[in-house]
């Protein structure tokens, strides 16, 4: 039997651009406008996770399609299986797919995070779901906005050259050799 091929991406900060909603939502829960890596940069988890929480529900329609990695997926769609995969929690899979429908995003199957796994960093979250999947596909192309998260599962997979690794920043779009990542 002939393996497929995979698009593996990441949603928030990837197919769309967050830093509106989030700095509505920071606003909202800390009164400063702070934008993604401002946030991200928070000590307080607990206040982190309400900004996030915020801008996926409240501020959803804030999110920006990140037009030019969609229109590219759609090309995609005929040779690709599409999974979108988010460190989201699983209550929001709904939301998340409408989201996606309402931008046209062509994908086979959103997996988020489980409430019980929401306690695992999103990056080891994600390498796990490469595990299980390494085998069934003979190329994966893996986008991102964290480097940390192209990083982990490059260094978890040095041996393997089928996984691509694509970080998106912003509208742009550059391909990391997974070696490279793997040492930096
Ligand atoms: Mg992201």
């Amino acid at each position: 039997m002939k393996l497929k091929k995979l698009i593996v991406s990441d949603l928030d900060g990837t197919l769309f651009f967050i830093d509106e909603a989030v700095r509505k939502a920071s606003m909202n829960v800390i009164g400063e406008s702070l934008d993604y890596a401002g946030v991200r940069s928070l000590e307080d988890k607990a206040l982190k996770s309400e900004i996030y929480d915020l801008y996926q529900s409240r501020y959803k329609s804030d999110l920006e399609p990140n037009q030019n990695l969609i229109n590219f997926f759609k090309k995609c769609s005929n040779d690709y299986e599409i999974i979108v995969l988010s460190a989201r929690e699983i209550t929001l899979q709904k939301d998340t797919e409408d989201l996606l429908k309402r931008h046209k995003v062509p994908y086979n199957k959103v997996v988020l995070r489980s409430r019980s796994d929401l306690s695992i960093d999103d990056e080891v979250w994600k390498s796990e779901f490469f595990k299980n999947k390494i085998n069934n596909y003979e190329e994966i192309l893996f986008y991102e906005d964290k480097r940390e998260n192209l990083k982990l599962v490059a260094s978890n997979f040095k041996n393997v050259d089928k996984i691509k690794y694509f970080l998106v920043s912003g509208s742009k779009l550059e391909e990391l050799s997974g070696k490279e990542l793997s040492k930096s």
